[in-house]
């Protein structure tokens, strides 16, 4: 047996490279990179070439392929084809970008496999990740009894607090008589999320808006009344600090008054938005979400980290071991017993997430503030909120109709050409080709999104790379168009 051992243990050598084998791979994956990076500022943010189609020529077999052939399909069937989500020109969804050190630190990371499951097995990583969520809960307003972790990114957050939500307000319990609130404008994942955690069968109630298209809270009042004597239970509103389709915030001191009065659980998604409140432009427009009872952010987008990174915040941390903390025999030598923690940064990030084993997702975001520290996240974030702002007041003088004046970084426009003014249909169509003329020049990307029938263009700036010379960019696309 004991040859047969060696002679496998020699079979598998390739797995661990010596020097040599390390640097062959890894300098060419660097001149990858840096190649990729260094066409971002004036480069295209959608490719011409390149097909993920021939991906496909490359099925897994049993010997390996050439090392160059593999990089070139990478090149050609990953890097090209698609949107350039890094580029600065992406002014469309949420765009973020990707801070280079934080693809070192995930190099790093995933080089030495740091783990950030449970504290005992490796402190740095848990304590890191810990220190991190105090850091986001201290930005919040929240105090030292709230918790949260750091996800995979906000849909996966905004679930785990609705997860909170239902089973400390204990919503499974006559479901159907429980009343959970929120407005049209609520992210699709919240909707998701209540139907995977089983509240799709509690009364889900749309809030109407306002003309400037936020939660209008009387309406939120009204209905809370009316159920209440209809005999139902109302439990959960859903607040949006941010909306994705027009980065509105909706008014989350008057919403947490009626929530505070009724009993209900307080829910706010920052995914968008919540960074801002590194800005003080962003700390008066989210006035009051530090009473929230759960909130969520996405260093994703608002902190430009690589996908793969959100967070999910608690206000009173403890109700998240109530719903993911669970022993398991085979982890009796390093699970703590809650009552035996000292504070919260010695938690094992698993005993309040539904992963066990995760992806130690603190260091990403750990380094980028260690080396530049949060003045310059403040400056790009007002720098984005700028930029919109200055764009809507300029598109409006190109003659286009827009929606309310940006709070954040997102806002509507479209062309309404006096021969179509009364045909919907005509105009719709109309911004759609604007849209895609736009986008064929492929120096800027941006997309659009209905409200009440009506095609609205949409500009997000996001991205850290995002600056003057794309708004201006768009705007003589535009220009040249309707002019
Ligand atoms: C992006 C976004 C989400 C979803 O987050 P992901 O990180 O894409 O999963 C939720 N809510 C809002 C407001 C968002 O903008």
């Amino acid at each position: 047996m004991i040859s047969k051992i060696k002679a496998l243990e020699k079979a598998s050598q390739a797995l661990e490279p010596d020097k040599e084998n390390r640097e062959k791979i890894r300098i060419e994956i660097e001149k990858q990179v840096a190649r990729f990076i260094e066409k971002l500022p004036r480069g295209s943010v959608l490719e011409e070439e390149g097909a993920a189609q021939n991906l496909d020529a490359l099925p897994p077999k049993e010997e390996g392929y050439n090392q160059k052939k593999i990089l070139d399909t990478i090149e050609e069937s990953l890097l090209k084809p698609g949107i350039n989500m890094a580029s600065g020109g992406l002014l469309a969804y949420i765009p973020g970008g990707g801070l280079y050190v934080s693809a070192l630190a995930d190099y790093l990371t995933a080089a030495t496999d740091k783990y950030a499951g449970v504290y005992e097995t490796s402190p740095g990583a848990a304590r890191m990740e810990n220190r991190m969520v105090r850091w986001l809960c201290n930005l919040v307003g929240y105090d030292e009894d709230s918790f949260g972790h750091l996800s995979s990114g906000g849909s996966m957050a905004n679930l785990t607090a609705i997860v909170t939500a239902r089973d400390e307000m204990k919503l499974l319990e006559n479901a159907a008589e429980k009343v959970i609130y929120f407005t049209h404008q609520v992210h699709h994942c919240l909707i998701k999320a209540l139907r995977i955690t089983g509240l799709a069968q509690c009364k889900i109630q749309l809030v109407p808006m306002t003309d400037d298209l936020k939660m209008d809270v009387t309406s939120l009042q009204r209905l809370v009344k009316q159920h209440k004597e209809e005999g139902l239970v109302p439990s959960l509103v859903v607040g949006s600090a941010g909306t994705t389709d027009l980065g509105r915030i909706d008014d989350i001191q008057a919403i947490h008054k009626i929530a505070k009065l009724e009993n209900m659980w307080f829910h706010v998604d920052g995914a968008y938005g919540g960074f801002f409140l590194l800005t003080e432009m962003g700390k008066k427009e989210l006035k009051g979400i530090q009473e929230a009872d759960s909130v969520v952010l996405d260093p994703h987008k608002g902190m430009f980290l690589p996908y793969g990174s959100g967070a999910v915040l608690i206000k009173k941390g403890c109700q998240l071991f109530n719903s993911f903390y669970m022993k398991a025999n085979y982890l009796q030598d390093t699970q703590v017993e809650i009552e035996d923690l000292a504070d919260f940064n010695e938690v094992s990030p698993s005993d309040v997430s539904p992963e066990l084993s995760r992806h130690f997702r603190g260091l990403r975001m750990w380094l980028p503030l260690q080396l530049y520290g949060e003045k310059v996240f403040q400056s790009a974030l007002e720098e984005k909120i700028l930029l919109a702002r200055y764009f809507h007041e300029r598109i409006q003088k190109l003659g286009f109709e827009t929606g309310p004046y940006p709070e954040l970084s997102v806002t509507i426009f479209r062309y309404v050409p006096e021969e179509y003014k009364d045909d919907l249909e005509k105009v719709n169509a109309f911004n759609r080709k604007l849209m895609q003329a736009v986008q064929q020049e492929r120096k800027v990307f941006i997309a659009s999104t209905t409200i009440n029938g009506v095609n609205w263009l949409r500009l997000a700036v996001l991205s850290f790379r995002t600056h003057l010379y794309h708004i201006e960019s768009l705007l003589t696309s535009l220009k040249k168009r309707v002019g």
